[in-house]
């Protein structure tokens, strides 16, 4: 049966990435045998806005809601577009309303890429960080009393439910369980924050007890950060609440090398609505035009897609392709970035090569 991909580059180096996340997409497809079908759209992106005065057509939700899942470029365009506009008008409307409450970001220095931290080597960082993408502290409620006063108050609840926490949780046990090492570490703050937190650790052990092959700890949020900097070899899968979350899912990445490498995923992992696979980084105007820009985050988030597609073995070899080129080390290949003079095509036909020649 085909599987529709919708392709949503949106801007700036976005549209430079897009075309060799497909390229490699569209070599495992030949390689194994995949029906998959590409469908690119203009908008969700700054050009687009400026075009119509908004980010998304009006029948985006049925149009977007009828593919398997979202391929998605970066968007921003900062100096013509201010960012709450282009992120709320798109990216975060897609997480919201085809409830993406799981944000995966695998965390593995690959070969070839310095680890800031010193010594480290591939092998030694390989984790994934699971954040919950719907609720708790980005919950918008709360508000402001005696605005602009001296007795100025303003509040801002931290929202989680029974629903929304142990579903994201849900996911994390499955993806310890289904990893060689099954550990699993919770983040925490209940020495601190004295209501959602200890609720929290206790959904945690409730949810572990389904989960008896899968060893639980749990650290405090700052111990916690220290650690991923001091420690990263501890890790397997780490689950975080939305804000903790989202500073260790960049954390996490940045003690792998450049940004540029980085991949991610917004998921439904019921398959009500289409997931979206990303690259952790943005539009990147200060190289934008000039094709340097590294596709191995675009290309990576294609394996992701594949893998959450039903295709393990297609994304493997695309992660297998990018560590294989990036071992090789070819500075005529590799992207300024990586300390190579290769254009963002040049690394891309590179990977794509090498995943329609592996055996
Ligand atoms: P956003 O707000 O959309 O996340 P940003 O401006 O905060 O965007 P990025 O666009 O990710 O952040 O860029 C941060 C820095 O990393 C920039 O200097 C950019 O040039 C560099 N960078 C980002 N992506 C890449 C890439 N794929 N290849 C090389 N350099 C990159
Ligand atoms: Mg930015």
């Amino acid at each position: 049966m085909t599987q529709r991909i919708a392709v949503l580059a949106g801007d700036g180096i976005g549209k430079e990435v897009m075309p060799e996340g497909l390229r490699a997409l569209e070599a495992a497809a030949r390689r194994f045998g995949l029906d998959l079908a590409f469908e690119a759209f203009d908008f969700a992106s700054c050009d687009y806005y400026l075009e119509h005065g908004r980010m998304l057509p009006d029948d985006w939700h049925p149009t977007l809601a009828a593919f398997d899942a979202l391929y998605y470029g970066a968007i921003g365009w900062p100096d013509k577009v201010p960012d709450h506009v282009s992120l709320w008008g798109s990216l975060l409307r897609f997480r919201r309303e085809f409830d993406q409450y799981v944000n995966l970001r695998p965390c593995r220095l690959l070969p070839g890429i310095e680890s800031p931290l010193a010594g480290r080597a591939p092998g030694d960082i390989d984790f994934y960080v699971v954040r919950e993408n719907t609720e708790g502290e980005y919950s918008s409620v709360g508000g402001t009393m005696f605005e602009g006063t001296e007795r100025e108050v303003v509040i801002q609840e931290t929202v989680m439910t029974r629903t929304g926490v142990d579903r994201v949780l849900k996911y994390a046990f499955d993806l310890a369980q289904s990893r060689p090492r099954k550990k699993l570490t919770s983040a925490t703050k209940s020495n601190g924050i004295a209501i959602t937190m200890p609720w929290w650790d206790t959904r945690v052990a409730a949810m572990g007890e389904r989960y008896p092959e899968v060893e639980v700890d749990r650290f405090h949020i700052d111990i916690l950060a220290a650690h991923f900097v001091l420690h990263p070899d501890w890790f397997d899968v780490v689950v975080a609440s939305n804000l903790f979350g989202d500073i260790l899912s960049d954390l996490g990445p940045a003690c792998t090398g450049t940004i540029g490498v980085a991949p991610s995923a917004n998921i439904n992992p019921e398959g009500r609505f289409p997931s979206l696979f990303e690259p952790v980084h943005g539009s990147a105007p200060d190289i934008a035009g000039r094709g340097i820009a590294n596709p191995i985050g675009q290309i990576w988030s294609g394996a992701m897609m594949l893998e959450h597609l039903g295709h393990p073995a297609a994304g493997a070899a695309i992660l297998a392709a990018i560590e294989a080129v990036l071992a090789e080390g070819d500075a005529g290949v590799l992207t300024p970035d990586l300390k190579g003079r290769g254009t963002t095509e040049a690394l891309g036909r590179a990977i794509a090569e090498r995943i329609a020649s592996q055996t």
